[in-house]
């Protein structure tokens, strides 16, 4: 069935909506983007992505074309004329069309392009979630404004697509020997001694909306935290490992680089803080 997606002020099917080849995102991949995760037809953690998708604006100096609030009434409205119970909302706002292809931003008056978009898909009963997935570490080769979440995703396509031709399901970055996080999500280990680490922010990860609010879950439950860049050969020595995004919620890791992590199955703080954070984003969507 087409999905009703929306562009520039129209709810329109998806087989007519358009953009022009002189759109910025297309061009220069002068765009960022969102994704909200929808259970029971409700956003989770809206506000969080909202602030972001801001703050990714305000670094760029691309003007939002609408208010959050009409940005969040379009979302609802396509919820509901897709029928979407579970899945996520894809938003993308590029700085537009400029009528020609020139590296300098266009004047005020180009308007920048914005597009949302429905998704279906299980976020509470995956696989994943109760099996674990493999991972392979290869060199992080992204630019060094990793805190703004652009369209400019080819470095972890490559990653990803390098992972699933090796048979696995992802693959954590590395820089000077350090895991900066997943190709499309924030990596985490836990230490033999009970310790949760995971990379402080900075502009080299993606600061996670769901890493934020894991990590105040996990304080709440008295875990030791330690916010810190760790190495792979730690990786390989934890005693768990797992990623979170906001459409994997936390998906543990069983196996890097083809070694197991300590028993190969997902690991006790992995469930709880999936199981938690479910518990807290059914209770708070909106
Ligand atoms: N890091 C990267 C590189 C990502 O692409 C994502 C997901 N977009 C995340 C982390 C997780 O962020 P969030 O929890 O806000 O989805």
């Amino acid at each position: 069935m087409e999905r009703t997606v929306y562009l520039d002020g129209q709810f329109i099917k998806e087989s007519e909506a358009k953009v022009s080849i002189f759109d910025r995102g297309f061009l220069f991949g002068d765009a960022v983007y969102e994704v909200t995760a929808v259970l029971n037809g409700l956003l989770v953690e809206n506000e969080g992505h909202m602030l972001r998708l801001q703050r990714s604006c305000d670094e760029l100096q691309i003007a939002l074309p609408v208010t959050i609030e009409q940005i969040i009434a379009i979302q609802r409205e396509l919820i509901k004329v897709n029928q979407l119970d579970e899945g996520g909302i894809y938003l993308q706002v590029s700085r537009g069309n400029a009528g020609d292809r020139d590296f300098a931003y266009p004047s005020a008056d180009v308007k920048p392009t914005l597009v949302l978009f429905t998704q279906a898909r299980s976020l509470l009963n995956t696989p994943k979630a109760t099996k674990g997935m493999k991972v392979i570490t290869t060199e992080d080769i992204r630019w060094k404004r990793r805190d703004i979440k652009t369209v400019g995703l080819l470095a972890p396509c490559m990653a990803k697509q390098g992972a699933l031709d090796k048979q696995v399901d992802d693959a954590w970055l590395i820089e000077d020997g350090y895991i900066t996080e997943g190709s499309s999500n924030n990596a985490y280990i836990v230490t033999q001694e009970g310790v949760l680490i995971t990379r402080a922010l900075s502009n080299d990860i993606l600061h996670g909306i769901t890493r934020k609010a894991l990590l105040e879950l996990a304080e709440k439950e008295n875990m030791k935290i330690e916010e810190r860049s760790f190495t792979v050969e730690e990786a390989y020595q934890a005693s768990e490992a797992f990623v979170s995004s906001a459409t994997t919620f936390v998906w543990p890791v069983i196996e890097i680089d083809g070694k197991t992590i300590a028993d190969g199955k997902p690991g006790s703080v992995a469930t709880k803080l999936r199981n938690i954070y479910i518990e807290l984003a059914l209770q708070t969507a909106e």
